[in-house]
């Protein structure tokens, strides 16, 4: 099965909202319309509005860095899927490390986050990975499945071509350090199978396993060859319009 591509640019605690809206036209006009492949930034929650905006009619979708499973109340500080909603986000990231390792985030938060992602026809993207310590004694699979299973555990067949995941070893988020070609591969064809074993061969076969790990121009295009890695989700290099049109550029089969 050949699968559309999908690369995600993660702004993090970036940007102003002019800087924002500046760097969103920005990444409009070197990317253009990309009919071969799927692209989304996900500006802080302040700025989606403006940089929904400057995205306009192009094809360049709105991603949202997290969201709350509660519809509305009191929950200071959080957003609920509404309000993405009504913002024009189609896509909400979720587990991000830093969510998990800085903010508490558990694997049963993530459920309940892309219960209610997926509840509302908007689309997931699950990250998994481990710490450079995990991977060191040798659990990397049974951590990136755990988490994998607990996230997705209640997701509907249905509901299953609206699911990417994000396998994003912890030790290389804006160090520097990519995972090789080699490792980032064997860690996706394992969550493949796991989502085979999930899902069955035929739906699993359908999901986007975006890598992201220091993924920049000069090592994105040996990556997004890899047979399991189809595109990436790219923290640093995305807040650069050039950076980020060439990683697209290089998921362009
Ligand atoms: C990320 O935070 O999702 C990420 C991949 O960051 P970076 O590309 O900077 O390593």
């Amino acid at each position: 099965m050949t699968r559309r591509p999908f690369v995600c640019g993660n702004w993090k605690m970036n940007t102003n909202a002019a800087e924002a809206e500046a760097l969103a036209k920005a990444v409009r006009s070197e990317i253009g319309e990309g009919e071969d492949v799927d692209v989304a930034v996900a500006p802080p929650f302040t700025n989606l509005d403006r940089v929904a905006h400057a995205l306009g009619d192009s094809s360049l979708r709105l991603a949202a860095q997290d969201v709350h499973w509660e519809a509305k109340g009191a929950f200071t500080g959080a957003v609920s899927i509404d309000m993405l909603e009504a913002l024009c986000v189609t896509s909400v990231i979720i587990g991000h490390s830093e969510r998990r390792s800085l903010f508490g985030e558990t694997d049963a938060d993530c459920r309940r986050k892309v219960d209610a992602v997926l509840g509302r026809e908007l689309q997931v993207i699950l990250c998994v990975g481990e710490s450079l310590e995990q991977r060191e004694a040798s659990q990397t699979l049974e951590v990136v499945g755990r988490q994998l299973e607990a996230g997705l555990e209640g997701v509907q067949d249905d509901q299953v071509p609206r699911v990417v995941v994000a396998y994003e070893p912890v030790w290389a988020i804006g160090t520097g350090k990519t995972a090789s070609p080699d490792q980032a591969q064997e860690v996706h064809a394992f969550l493949r199978g796991r989502l085979a074993a999930r899902f069955g061969p035929e739906p699993a076969a359908g999901i986007r396993l975006q890598y992201g790990g220091s993924v920049k121009p000069g090592n994105a295009r040996e990556l997004f060859a890899q047979p399991d890695i189809d595109g990436g989700l790219i923290g640093g290099a995305a807040l650069k319009a050039a950076d980020f049109a060439a990683i697209v550029a290089a998921a362009r089969s």
